[in-house]
């Protein structure tokens, strides 16, 4: 690697971002399980164009995985994610293992309670203290000025926000869009799991998503019974099972009745042996 340096230790780590620092330089966190794709990379770019030096972790974090959750099975590609986030500028890439990220018995974690109530929450039990606390050992690890997320995980995106808020931590949490496959499918490291046949189906979900937006968003059609018909339209066009179509509070995710202001249409549904996520906003 010429451009990018790989650190596997939290002082490997602090040593390559204090060397930008004392170079007067500003550094942009993207904390990622790896498996990189477009989506990814764009948070690098967003760092760049802000002015940082990108910074990004690549750990599969085993306490944000439920028990019958795919750890195990999650793809890694280590070599050909260093190769990515290299040509997408990055300057350092963090790849620790789990003893370094959790050396001995933990006894501290980091809830949020309220935002992680509703939509992905009671599917995934425990999954957003495991995010909010790797996230927050990430931050304190490199002390960036700003962390990039992706809006394609809305829910954990408010959820840092709001941890970085209320843990008053000097790192501004910066939002960016979700970027799709040309026919509107938002990428994800998942997507590989879906067979051809699925791959065409899953459409479905940005499709009835953005027709959902379109609908509710003049604040007289009533949201829940228009998100159950999406929900309906889901299955009919071949997905297995929908956990959640929801119109929520842009902020607090909060579910609404009518749209009034900023909102955001979320769902999740299972397809096969694969879980998609989404959203919208309104
Ligand atoms: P992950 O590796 O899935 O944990 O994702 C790491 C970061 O990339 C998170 O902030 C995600 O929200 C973001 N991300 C994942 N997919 C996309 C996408 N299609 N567009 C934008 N950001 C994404």
């Amino acid at each position: 690697m010429k451009d990018l340096t790989v650190v596997r230790t939290v002082a490997d780590l602090r040593h390559a971002v204090g060397e930008f620092r004392a170079a007067g330089r500003t550094i942009g966190m993207i904390p990622t399980m790896g498996a990189l794709h477009e989506g990814h990379t764009s948070l690098v770019q967003g760092a760049l164009d802000r002015g940082d030096v990108p910074v990004a972790s690549i750990f599969v974090n085993p306490t944000q995985f439920g028990p019958n959750e795919d750890f195990a099975a999650y793809p890694r590609d280590e070599a050909g994610d260093f190769a990515k986030l290299e040509a997408a500028g990055c300057r350092i890439a963090y790849a620790p293992g789990v003893e370094e990220m959790y050396p001995g018995p933990q006894l501290t974690t980091v809830t949020v309670a309220g935002l992680t109530d509703g939509l992905c929450g009671p599917f995934r039990p425990g999954h957003f203290q495991g995010v909010a606390t790797v996230v927050c050992k990430f931050l304190i690890m490199a002390m960036p000025d700003r962390g990039y997320f992706g809006e394609k995980d809305y829910q954990q995106l408010q959820v840092l926000k709001r941890m970085a808020h209320d843990l008053a931590m000097p790192i501004e949490i910066i939002g960016m869009p979700t970027i799709r496959e040309p026919d509107g499918l938002a990428i994800s490291s998942r997507n590989r799991y879906l067979s051809p046949q699925e791959r065409k189906i899953a459409i479905a979900m940005y499709r009835e998503l953005t027709a959902l937006a379109a609908n509710v968003r003049d604040g007289r059609t009533p949201c829940a019974k228009a998100a159950a018909e999406s929900a309906q339209a889901l299955l009919a066009a071949g997905f297995d099972k929908v956990e959640y179509f929801d119109v929520v509070d842009a902020e607090s995710l909060a579910p609404i009745e009518r749209v009034a202001g900023p909102a955001r249409i979320a769902a999740a549904a299972r397809l096969g042996r694969t879980r998609l996520i989404d959203n919208v906003a309104v």
